[in-house]
């Protein structure tokens, strides 16, 4: 469903991702690991449209996502939702109208099926009777979950989620997990993760990528990653983190 193909990202000096290939199957769930500054957050940068390639090409269900004319572009876009590490919830609108607002505007939902699927999400995400409050009024994992629910509101065949948990209060954290494990296991959805919550990771996962200096120098199951990995530099990596 996503293949990234010779893809080569610079900051200035900075080559960030260095002819980068791999691809994600329609419905699998991937996890990018790897130490901080190796390139994950910027891939998922890259499927959002935030940043352009400096070379190689994207596609995203056939389609090209680069080299791509602005309206191949907006078409892909629809194709894919995504949830940040800061959940960028429309501070002045209630939670409904924030899972509402894009479906209607975007993809021309009727108001009433967009309140109808918004309250249906908010029910998955456990906050059903959060409609009318506005996101300050929430604790962070709510928001989080609010977030959650506004990206799948589109319908998108991918989700990309960066690093959702980092800005929680740890007593936050596992709400949003579960959320997200039910969705990976109850709906077709493709998901790209960037995390540092390796639980999660072997739990969702069919594979996992470890990144480093912008390169995928290991891939394989979550079992394999994370019992038996073949690199020195994965091993490393995890002894840190686990
Ligand atoms: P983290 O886990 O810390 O988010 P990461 O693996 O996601 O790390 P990226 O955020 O993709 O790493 O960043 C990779 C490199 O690109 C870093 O060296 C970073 O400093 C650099 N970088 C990212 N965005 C920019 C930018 N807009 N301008 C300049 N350099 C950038």
């Amino acid at each position: 469903l996503i293949r990234l193909e010779q893809v080569t990202k610079r900051f200035g000096q900075n080559t960030v991702l260095d002819h980068l290939d791999f691809s994600v199957e329609a419905g699998k769930h991937v996890t990018l690991i790897g130490p901080s500054g190796s390139g994950k957050t910027t891939i998922l940068r890259l499927l959002m449209t935030l940043l352009k390639p400096d070379e190689g090409t994207i596609t995203v269900d056939g389609q090209k996502l680069f080299p791509a004319s602005d309206k191949e572009v907006r078409e892909v876009r629809k194709k894919i939702g995504m949830v940040f590490q800061q959940f960028n919830l429309f501070p002045n609108m209630t939670v409904l109208r924030n899972i509402t607002e894009a479906p209607v505007t975007v993809l021309g939902m009727s108001k009433d099926e967009a309140v109808e699927r918004a309250k249906g999400l908010l029910e998955m995400v456990g906050l059903a009777e959060k409609c009318d409050a506005h996101p300050a009024q929430l604790s962070g994992g709510q928001q989080q979950r609010v977030a959650i629910a506004r990206a799948l509101a589109m319908r998108p065949q991918v989700l990309l989620l960066d690093e959702v948990t980092s800005a929680l209060d740890p007593e936050l954290v596992a709400g949003v997990l579960d959320v997200l494990r039910d969705i990976a296991r109850s709906t077709d959805i493709t998901m790209l993760c960037v995390t540092h919550e390796m639980n999660f990771a072997r739990d969702i996962s069919d594979q996992v990528l470890m990144f480093d200096s912008g390169r995928i120098i290991e891939a394989g199951a979550p079992e394999k990653i994370f019992s038996e990995p073949e690199k020195d530099r994965t091993r490393e990596f995890l002894s840190a983190v686990l």
